[in-house]
Order: C-alpha cells, then sequence, then structure tokens
C-alpha cells in the first residue's frame, strides 16, 4: 500500500485526503523513514540541496491578544515585557546583514497602535537603507488592517507570516477568548496577498483536542489559500497559561515524529513552497531542526536578537539558545548545516518558488 502511494508521488499524482491520512498515520520506523525520504527527494529536485536563512529579529514581546497557549500572552504577569530600541533592532539586521543571510523576520507580539505602525515603518525603510536594498525583510506582527500592510509592504516588507494556528474554526476557538476571530484572521491572510505579499502560514502540532484529521484538513487549507511559505511547529507546553492545564490530547504518538511527517507531507503536497524548519523543533531534538531539513524544509530562522532580550521572548517552555549571542550560532549552525551535506543560499533573498512560479505565469 505505502509503496503504491509512495509511486505516485513521484510520478505527479495528487494525494487524496485519505491517502494524506494514511500516510500521516504510518507508525513503523521503516515506513516513516520512506516517507521522509521521499519528500527530501522532492525538496532537492525543485530547491536544489540549498537552506536559505533568515535572521530572526523578535523585537518585542508586548501583546494586546490573549492566546491561550502563548506564554507571552497579554495576561501572563510573569513576563517581563520589552521594546527593542531603535538603533538594537538596526543593529541586528546589520548583523544578518554583514553575514550574508539575506534576509531578516522581525517578529513580535501584536500591537496595533499607530505609535507601533509607525515604528515598523521607519524601521523596515531603515533596514533597507543600511543593506543598500539588498536585505529581503518578513514581517511577523499578526492581524493588522489592509491600510498597514499596504504600508509597511509599500516600505519594503515582502514576505508576512501569520499562522493559521489550526484551521479547524471549532479548534480555534477552544484555543483563543472569544475575541479573537478565526474568519478575521483568515481574512488577513487575502489581504496580505492582494497587497503583494508572499505570504507564510502555518499551524501548532498535537495541540489538546487536535486530530489527524485536523492535520490533514490544514494541509489541504495551504492548498487552498495557494500559501507560499509555510511554517509549523510542534505545540509545546507553556507554563503560566491556561492550556497548560489542558491534557484533553487525541493524538497519541510522539509529537517529534509527528512533526517531521506533517512537514514530509507538506512538501510532498504543496511541492514548491517553503518550508521552515522551526526552533520549536530543535527545542524537542538538539538536531531537530537538522531532520526538518531532512524531511522536506529549506528555510531555518537563526535568532539574531541581542542575547540580553531572548530570554523574555518565552513563546514556550525550553526554548534554545536564549543564552548564546548571534555570533556563536553563526558558526554552529553552518556547521551543522554543512554535515547534512546541504548548502546555505548566502546572500540570497531565497524566495518561495511557488510564488515565482505563479507570478510567471
Ligand atoms: N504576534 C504574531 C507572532 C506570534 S509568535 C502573530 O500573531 O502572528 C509566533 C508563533 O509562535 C505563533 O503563531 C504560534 O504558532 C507560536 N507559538 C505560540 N505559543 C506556542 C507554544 N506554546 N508552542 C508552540 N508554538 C507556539
Amino acid at each position: 500500500m505505502l509503496d503504491q502511494i509512495l509511486n505516485k508521488i513521484e510520478s505527479d499524482y495528487q494525494l487524496s485526503a485519505d491517502e494524506l491520512k494514511l500516510l500521516l498515520t504510518l507508525k513503523e520506523a521503516d515506513e516513516i523513514k520512506l516517507l521522509l525520504e521521499a519528500a527530501y527527494k522532492i525538496k532537492s529536485n525543485i530547491i536544489g540541496k540549498k537552506v536559505f536563512y533568515r535572521g530572526l529579529i523578535e523585537i518585542s514581546n508586548i501583546c494586546i491578544k490573549d492566546c491561550f497557549y502563548c506564554g507571552i500572552r497579554k495576561s501572563n504577569s510573569s513576563v517581563d515585557r520589552y521594546l527593542m530600541k531603535e538603533d538594537e533592532i538596526l543593529k541586528s539586521a546589520e548583523f544578518a546583514y554583514k553575514n550574508n543571510y539575506g534576509s531578516i523576520v522581525l517578529q513580535s507580539g501584536e500591537r496595533n497602535d499607530k505609535q507601533f505602525v509607525d515604528f515598523i515603518e521607519r524601521i523596515i525603510y531603515k533596514i533597507k537603507e543600511l543593506s543598500n536594498e539588498k536585505l529581503g525583510i518578513t514581517l511577523s506582527f499578526g492581524e493588522q488592517e489592509e491600510a498597514v500592510y499596504k504600508k509597511w509592504f509599500e516600505a519594503g516588507a515582502h514576505r508576512y507570516l501569520l499562522r493559521i494556528e489550526t484551521s479547524n474554526e471549532n479548534l480555534y476557538k477552544k484555543l483563543h477568548p472569544l475575541d479573537h476571530n478565526y474568519s478575521k484572521r483568515k481574512n488577513c491572510l487575502k489581504i496580505l496577498k492582494q497587497a503583494g505579499y508572499q505570504v507564510g502560514t502555518g499551524i501548532m502540532i498535537k495541540l489538546p483536542f487536535q486530530t489527524y484529521d485536523d492535520l490533514v484538513n490544514d494541509i489541504l487549507f495551504f492548498k487552498e489559500m495557494d500559501i507560499d511559505m509555510i511554517g509549523m511547529g510542534p505545540y509545546i507546553v507553556s507554563s503560566n497559561t491556561p492550556l497548560a492545564e489542558e491534557n484533553n490530547y487525541l493524538i497519541d504518538e510522539d509529537v517529534y515524529t509527528l512533526s517531521l511527517k506533517m512537514i514530509a507531507l507538506v512538501r510532498i503536497y504543496l511541492k514548491d513552497v517553503n518550508i521552515a524548519s522551526t526552533t520549536a523543533l530543535q527545542t524537542l531534538k538538539t538536531f531537530g531542526r537538522e531532520m526538518g531539513l531532512k524531511a522536506g524544509a529549506n528555510i531555518i530562522m537563526p535568532n539574531v536578537s541581542e542575547t540580553l532580550y531572548r530570554s523574555s521572548y518565552q513563546l514556550y517552555d525550553g526554548k534554545p539558545c536564549t543564552d548564546e549571542n548571534a555570533e556563536d550560532c553563526v558558526n554552529c549552525l553552518e556547521s551543522r548545516i554543512l554535515n547534512i551535506d546541504e548548502e546555505i543560499g548566502y546572500g540570497e533573498w531565497g524566495d518561495s518558488a511557488h510564488f515565482k512560479n505563479k507570478t510567471r505565469s
């Protein structure tokens, strides 16, 4: 049965939802290995043996949202709140530029006040300036008005990450307070696309109440929304959050293996999108991120934020590298990637092939 499906993958056949589920629920180690290898082969054929960097700058943990799973939710009073100063953000961006990272991601908790919106706009212009327009800029600042997305795009950002978190609206409701709205978030993905961004979304894996069918539907959702980039990772409990109390897990499987299977299936099903191997994977296993690359991912987001702030951007427990500085990461990462026989796309934007293919046709 597995052989038959894997043969179909090779011949460019679009898998059905049932076939996706069958692959997602594989249990035998040798079968899972075949699945991950099939995905890696597709990645190598379409993108080459190349990994692109996005230097991650976590500019602030101040947040107006109250997501039940997130360590920096508004109601978590045990968090030291910070906003990096302009010159600190620029310094981190410059570090990424000087080290030839090609692109950066600016991320923070959600804020939509004018002061914040203007601050980000100014930062984007300044980063473009300091890098002679060379550094690619991805934003991840949550849900915003259309005019704000447009303003930031005008300023020079060209990719945006907004995880839908789960494509099951009922599950979404269980994970968020009543005033957090699934349809609004979904609509933001459409607005972002219209504004011209390459759009990234993603989900958390093995959430309480989540089923295998939900995960299969997440993959179908990515396709239906014509998404360019995917960032998925395991849900990791964050103490001091309401969801930490919830033990109703419907999936009984190691989240690490499940996350690798999800990466592989997204690569197999969507083919030419960018897929991030996330830090949350590395939290679970020392070489988790490398394994993500071997399962079909092609993007890594090394942290270039000031070490000083890293421990305060604690979305979940046990986040790695919070005591390392960006310099440490450069050498450590390079050798990790060369070790798995992949190259680093230094100095390249590493845009989504899906986006390019779409705009070309
Ligand atoms: N405010 C921005 C960025 C949020 S943080 C936004 O709303 O898009 C980035 C991601 O961290 C979130 O989208 C979420 O998927 C992830 N995250 C938050 N808490 C987590 C947890 N406990 N385990 C794993 N991932 C988590």
